[in-house]
């Protein structure tokens, strides 16, 4: 019976019919059912253990102060935390690294002319919020990883600067070369701004919060509510983590104290020009002093202004100094050895570090891990150990670039490749409906695992309250239909932004990002204001979410720990990729016709007659035509794929199994799944970015935090490389066959036909 005919029932018969429904019958993917049975006793023993009052305390204690990397309270924190896990049985360790850390010794940002004005680059204390009087120890407002800097120039309003925008600026006849390019947050990561910036020879770049995006406009502003207030501004790095993330010094190794570290000259992802964060008060100033031409209707924010575009008559002078200092990350580090495959290592991690008080980012996700690991450390002391190790990492320095995250993956990368099975990462949690993303292998487990988790406002599972959420906000049809009828969740690929890059991307283990979110309004990210007071009040004031998080988290540890069988399919991946095939074939088709129209439109001189005459108008130049790409021995590999995935459906639908003789194959299946998603790494990595060596899933070189699937060859096409196209796609078919193959050897494993 499903949930959705029980909402017609009497309340009573709805009760009845509910915890009728509760017995441990439940299958559960590499169990057999006698130990899905057990596995539910086991879950609704961890269930039973949640305390909302210890996220609450833990939140307040280690929200109390700024603790960002580097800091004395952040030291404070890994120790407090690290003396957790101690108390709950974990066999634990603070593992140091030494990172470059820049802060801000000197930030000027100043309009000189046509009238003169110093941006005030502060956020306020307020009486309303405890903590954001410790000025003291806060950061201040700046983008980690800018270079140093003293430059003035005319503004140019680049919108959300992303390289679309600089088209648009071109055909207005506006460019940057030589001036200071204003940009505000969104439309990508804040990495991407300065980097286009200083790619079209800006000298210098602002991000501001406008208000149409992050303030006002969005609702009402702290104090009162949850938003961005004019004097808040976010903090973040502009490292540019497309080429890699880490400490900047020890690209590819761990920077331990005896790294070799290359110089800070010849490092690659420092931004190429000086870039500040603003306010939007400071920028209101800036943004009104523009001339020239009026911004397009969909540049325009939310401040009483009419935006222009520049460049000028405002002019504005930048001076950046920073103190480029060592400072040490600390992970901590909770191992629980596994009772029967203690080499096999389920990983889970979080981090620690704030850009100030973080409550909501990290903390809020930190507290939740930290209650399903009490739990799980419990369950452990009773007897129920887990059968594979579990490894809790509590991350430092993730602001920055995922520091602690990718330098500890780093340093124990080739025990991580023989023993990782698949890491589970989370950050922020709030009030509201789950958010997953990750490896496509692991759909079934994830629906599993959201099908028994119940949404604490709702009263229904967090699966079903998804689904519903997705059939009311469907954009079509197609979109309501599948959100109805598919019975798995779609996984969301991932591109970066927190610490599962270094395990899914550099190190090829399966991965998966969680967390509740969308009800708990935004506007304190990153700023002073991201504070107890504000999550108390607007993230997840009973922290009940926090709760149905760790009940995720925790039976997605437990049941990756506990299961027989790896919890692994293929179809579901093979189905993904072909779709990823169909945009792929589609994206080449669409910028082939698109090149052709508007060569004819030039042609034509359509674009010159259509324009305003009284305003500037530079039509776009001719391209040369784009050929037809040969995608056959994608559509082979994936064919391939998919008919070993069916193979690979059949031999195992018998395991695990009862049977006396199982065992033997299940070990021998485990070593064969637990190392496949590595199948699709290349160490040679990405073109351009070697760090990056997974082939299917990567951050975009122009999204920053957005996905690229499939990115050589995507990115390739989008860059209108047509050759470079061609070699990738022989590169990722010669990958997935491999896959293929690998997943049919595990096919004969389970079959019982091993040599
Ligand atoms: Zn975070």
């Amino acid at each position: 019976m499903t949930r959705r005919l029980l909402i017609l029932l009497p309340v009573a018969a709805a009760v009845v019919a509910l915890s009728a429904q509760t017995p441990n019958d439940k299958p559960i993917l590499g169990f057999t059912a006698a130990n899905a049975a057990k596995e539910h006793a086991l879950e609704a023993q961890f269930d039973a253990k949640m305390n909302r009052d210890n996220l609450r305390a833990w939140m307040q204690r280690l929200s109390a102060r700024p603790h960002h990397l580097g800091s004395d309270y952040d030291r404070q924190n890994a120790e407090f935390i690290a003396s957790l896990f101690r108390s709950w049985g974990y066999d634990t360790k603070i593992e140091e690294f030494q990172v470059l850390f820049p802060t801000p010794r000197k930030r000027v940002v100043e309009l000189v002319a046509p009238e003169k004005y110093a941006a005030k680059l502060f956020e306020p204390p307020l009486p309303q919020d405890a903590t954001s009087g410790q000025t003291s120890e806060q950061l201040p407002v700046y983008n980690a990883y800018s270079i140093d800097g003293d430059v003035t120039g005319d503004l140019v309003y680049v919108n959300y600067g992303i390289p679309g925008d600089y088209d648009e600026l071109e055909r207005r006849g506006v460019d940057v070369k030589g001036k200071i390019a204003m940009a505000r947050y969104g439309g990508s990561w804040r990495g991407i701004k300065p980097k286009v910036a200083a790619e079209h020879g800006a000298v210098g770049c602002i991000i501001y919060s406008d208000p149409r995006d992050d303030g006002y406009f969005q609702g009402d502003v702290y104090p009162k509510g949850a938003y961005r207030s004019e004097n808040g501004a976010q903090r973040g790095s502009v490292m540019d983590m497309p080429i890699h993330p880490g400490d900047p010094l020890t690209p590819g190794v761990g920077a331990t104290a005896s790294a070799k570290r290359i110089d800070r000259k010849d490092v690659d992802v420092f931004t190429k020009i000086p870039v500040l964060p603003i306010s939007y008060s400071d920028a209101l100033p800036l943004l009104r002093a523009l001339g020239g031409p009026v911004a397009p209707p969909d540049w325009r924010g939310a401040l009483p202004i009419t935006y222009h575009l520049g460049p000028g008559p405002a002019q504005v002078h930048m001076q950046l100094e920073f103190d480029w200092k060592i400072v040490p990350a600390r992970d901590v580090i909770a191992r629980l050895p596994g009772t029967d495959r203690a080499d096999q290592w389920i990983l889970r991690g979080n981090h620690h570090d704030g850009w100030v008080n973080g409550a909501n980012d990290p903390i809020s996700g930190q507290v939740a891990m930290l209650e399903e690991a009490r739990a799980i450390g419990e369950l452990a002391k009773a007897g129920s150990r887990p059968r594979r190790t579990i490894i809790y990492c509590a991350w430092d320095g993730e602001e920055e670039g995922l520091l602690g995250s990718t330098e500890w993956a780093e340093e124990h990368g080739d025990e991580l490749r023989q023993h990782g099975v698949v890491y589970i990462n989370s950050d922020s949690n709030s009030r509201g409906f789950l958010d997953i993303g990750g490896s496509h292998t692991l759909e079934r487990l994830t629906t599993q695992v959201a099908r028994d988790v119940n949404d604490p406002e709702r009263n229904v599972s967090v699966l079903e309250r998804r689904r519903d959420r997705e059939q009311v906000l469907a954009a079509s049809p197609e979109a309501r239909k599948e959100a109805r009828e598919r019975q798995l969740i779609r996984l969301d690929a991932l591109g970066s932004g927190s610490d599962y890059t270094p395990f899914l991307q550099h190190t090829g283990i399966a991965t998966m990002n969680v967390g509740y979110g969308g009800e708990g309004g935004g506007g304190s990210y990153h700023s002073i204001y991201d504070s107890f007071d504000h999550y108390t009040r607007f993230g997840d004031p009973g922290f009940q979410y926090g709760i149905a998080q760790a009940e995720t988290t925790g039976r997605l540890v437990l049941r990756l720990a506990n299961a027989y069988v790896l919890p692994i399919e293929f179809t579901t991946f093979a189905d993904t990729l072909s779709r990823y095939l169909d945009e792929l074939t589609k994206l080449a088709q669409m910028t082939r016709d698109e090149i052709d129209e508007r060569n004819r439109l030039i042609h034509e001189r359509a674009f010159e007659i259509a324009a305003d005459p009284t305003k500037t108008y530079v039509p776009p130049k001719p391209e040369p035509p784009a050929p037809y790409l040969n995608f056959a021995p994608l559509q082979n590999a994936i064919a391939r794929l998919q008919q070993s995935a069916r193979d690979y459906d059949r031999a195992a639908a018998s395991l695990p199994s009862d049977a006396p003789n199982a065992a033997v194959r299940e070990a021998a299946l485990d070593q064969s799944l637990m190392h496949i998603e590595q199948v699709l790494t290349r160490p040679e990595g990405l073109p351009r970015r070697p760090w990056f060596r997974h082939q299917i899933y990567a951050p975009g070189f122009y999204t920053g935090y957005g996905v690229k699937t499939v990115p050589g060859v995507r990115e390739a096409i989008e860059q209108k490389q047509w050759s470079e196209a061609n070699q990738q796609i022989e590169i990722v078919s010669k990958v997935i066959e491999n896959y293929a193959a690998q997943v049919g050897r595990a096919a004969e494993i389970a079959r019982g036909r091993t040599e």
